[in-house]
């Protein structure tokens, strides 16, 4: 990561309960995204990437439970009140969700948006300057002011889209959290919209979780890149580095998984990820796992580093050996099935 972490997530669960066992849905995620960083979380659907975005701004459902910490200014903003996290986001924290129409009132034009948003947080800003800052953020999103009067049935799902992006920065956050923003869009209007995020470093310094299952667009617009399963972080690092030589078996198969104009034959991960209420002991992956081995399915993998800024859980990296909790003798990689079968 470069620069100063804007906000660090420490062992982050987020749990949901029903009438049996909770779902875990996040759960011990360790994440740090860095002022003016661009950060793409992937993975296929269930596995926890959306819930993660929205424990991270403590904008949970009800019936959902957060533990662990998510630094922010110097807060964990886990134990902060609804009412504090209110205040912070919006001018600190912004999330840009999937359907923008879901999300935009249908009766109120453009302008009210800008204005009800704007007053929310800043309370004192004449009407002059709400129509300045707004229409010089929809500028930027490419909206000419001669539309901000019209109501959001008279845009293109696209022009939406860029409104909601323009409406959680028109506060200037530090770090906004965008939820698989072009997934209803067409792949034209979706490089429009992935040029402006990769442009909101340059433009307003803004860090960005980026969630997406398109790996295409983490290539294109991200930094670092963080891979989910089942509620985890499996692999994390500098987004060159993970495409040529994935370390976790998972990223290397949903890299093999992405169609790209050399793709001769389509791949796809036999399974699917498992249920979060039980989910298998030992590495979570491994009854999909090529590379499975004794050890996977007794023991959750211990976090490894590797060169170049990476982590990875996989038996594969590591460790060499394993000191047991009750101070017996250490046990070596043979002794716990990776020597004999990696
Ligand atoms: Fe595969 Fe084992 Fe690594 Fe899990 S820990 S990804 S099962 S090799």
């Amino acid at each position: 990561m470069s620069g100063e972490p804007v906000l660090q997530a420490r062992d982050l669960r987020v749990y949901y309960g029903t009438p049996g066992k909770p779902v875990r849905a996040v759960d011990g995620v360790t994440l740090d995204i860095g002022e003016s960083e661009v950060v793409g979380l992937v993975g296929e659907s269930g596995c926890g990437k959306s819930t993660l975005g929205r424990g991270i701004l403590g904008l949970l459902p009800e019936g959902a439970r957060a533990d662990g910490e998510v630094i922010y200014g110097g807060r964990n903003l886990v134990t902060l009140s609804p009412r504090e996290l209110r205040r912070l986001r919006g001018p600190d924290l912004g999330l840009v969700f999937q359907e923008p129409m879901t999300r935009l009132n249908p009766l109120l034009r453009i302008s009210d948006h800008f204005h009800e948003t704007l007053k929310q947080h800043e309370a004192n800003l004449s009407d002059d300057e709400i129509r300045r800052r707004s229409l010089e953020t929809l500028g930027r999103m490419g909206i000419p002011p001669t539309r901000f009067n019209q109501y959001p049935h008279e845009f293109s799902g696209g022009m939406r889209q860029r409104i909601m992006i323009a409406l959680a920065l028109v506060l200037r956050p530090k770090l906004l959290v965008a939820d698989e923003p072009t997934t209803s869009l067409d792949v034209i209007v979706e490089g429009q919209i992935l040029a402006l995020l990769a442009d909101l470093k340059r433009n307003f310094g803004t860090a960005l979780l980026l969630i997406t299952h398109n790996l295409g667009i983490v290539a294109e617009a991200c930094d670092r890149m963080a891979v989910m399963y089942a509620g985890k972080i499996v692999e994390e690092g500098p987004v060159r580095e993970v495409f040529a030589d994935p370390a976790h078996p998972y990223t290397r198969e949903l890299l093999r998984s992405t169609i790209s104009l050399e793709t001769t034959e389509l791949h796809s991960i036999p399974g699917a990820p498992p249920n979060l209420i039980d989910p298998p002991p030992g590495c979570r992956f491994h009854p999909r796992c090529p590379d499975a081995m004794r050890v996977c399915a007794q023991l959750v993998p211990i976090e490894q580093r590797l060169d170049g800024g990476r982590r990875v859980q996989c038996w594969l990296h590591g460790p060499e050996r394993l000191i047991p909790a009750d101070g017996e003798q250490p046990l070596e990689r043979e002794a716990i099935g990776v020597a004999d079968e990696a």
